[in-house]
């Protein structure tokens, strides 16, 4: 054991290389990973712990709370709102920013989460995680607003999640490469067990719910179409499929043995772009992804330029290994129905096409 890198350890190593690591920084990720540890205990007891099943309640997106997404959610805050290390923090459970207590001080980071994804795996015991993004906060030392949370995932210092799968592991990036930790249980301590994760550039495997694909737009349903096609098709080569339905567990799976993961633009909901919440999940993953050699984006542009305009705004999100990403976007440059055309070339738009 002597010899293995604690997750403390290799925080302090890392600050040196990068000008964002601070002492501060590197304190606050110590929490969340606290958080994180107090989330895969009772994960690891299910229904002995009580923590199955759903509350009565439902979150800002109308969807029903599971009882363990409000404990993780509890704990997350619990465990940062009194050290001074964040100005804020904004969660998939919450509607705005969490008011901390007023005896507590405020720091100078922004702490953006989703305290259990993919929360409906969690009755039928599959894997699920958190996921975590750290901001500068503009106005160090006061409470944040929710403008402040609105900058581009490009503007993070840290991001990072957690897998409560057979093992628990944290996985994170301060922008030094992505590295992999493994909670060793007896101890209570993650040790770095996998350095510099790379996602390949070419894929064979891809993940997206099939079940959508009369909602998809045009040019996904070609990328699928191709990828099915196989080895006579224009890609030239047979692919496989997967679908975990967790955002943390496709992640893990792509970050460990690359592959493609598409959650796209739909016609479903009209209301809504995608699926996936571009504060807590899409720019933290993104960031991940981007830290690993791998390309993130809307289909359109590229993830981390996106700037939020809400909160809880959602985004199409494909990101994975950069072969595929760039297949993706390449099929969404050249299509004419492109929402982004719309406006000038659909039927309501400026100019509309006689073809
Ligand atoms: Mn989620
Ligand atoms: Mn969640």
């Amino acid at each position: 054991m002597n010899d293995r890198t604690t997750l403390a350890r290799f925080l302090i190593s890392q600050s040196g290389r990068h000008p964002t690591a601070t002492g501060e920084l590197n304190s606050l990720v110590l929490d969340v990973a606290l958080a994180c540890k107090a989330i895969s205990r009772r994960v690891a007891h299910g229904a002995l712990a009580g923590v199955l099943g759903a509350e009565s309640s439902t979150n800002t997106h109308g969807e029903t709370q599971q009882t363990l997404d409000l404990i993780a959610n509890d704990l997350f805050l619990q465990v940062n709102e009194w050290a001074g290390r964040v100005a804020g923090m904004v969660s998939e459970e919450l509607d705005g920013p969490h008011h901390m207590p007023v005896e507590h001080p405020r720091g100078k980071y922004l702490l953006a989460f989703d305290p259990l994804d993919g929360s409906s795996n969690i009755d039928v015991n599959l894997s699920v995680g958190s996921i975590f993004s750290i901001l500068r906060a503009p106005r160090p030392g006061l409470d944040a607003a929710a403008e402040d949370f609105l900058q581009p995932g490009s503007e993070q210092v840290c991001a990072g999640y957690a897998i409560y799968g057979p093992a628990t592991m944290l996985v994170l990036s301060v922008g030094t490469g992505v590295h992999g930790f493994t909670l060793d249980p007896g101890l209570g301590e993650f040790f770095l067990t996998h350095p510099d994760l790379t996602i390949p550039a070419s894929a064979a495997e891809f993940a997206i719910n099939a079940s959508n694909r009369r909602f998809w737009e045009p040019p996904v349903r070609r990328y699928v179409d191709e990828c099915l096609a196989g080895e006579p098709g224009p890609r030239g080569k047979d692919y496989n499929m997967r679908w975990i339905a967790s955002l943390v567990a496709e992640l893990h799976r792509i970050l460990t043995r690359g592959g493609v993961f598409l959650y796209p633009n739909d016609s479903k909901d009209p209301e809504r772009a995608g699926r996936l919440r571009l504060l807590y999940e899409a720019a933290p993953v993104a960031f991940l992804v981007e830290q690993a050699g791998g390309r993130a984006s809307t289909g359109r542009h590229r993830m981390l330029d996106v700037v939020p305009q809400e909160l809880h705004q959602r985004v199409p999100f494909v990101f994975g290994a950069s072969e595929e990403v760039e297949r993706v976007e390449a099929l969404h440059a050249d299509d004419r129905s492109d929402v982004d055309s719309h406006a000038l070339f659909g039927a309501r738009g400026l100019f509309r096409t006689t073809a």
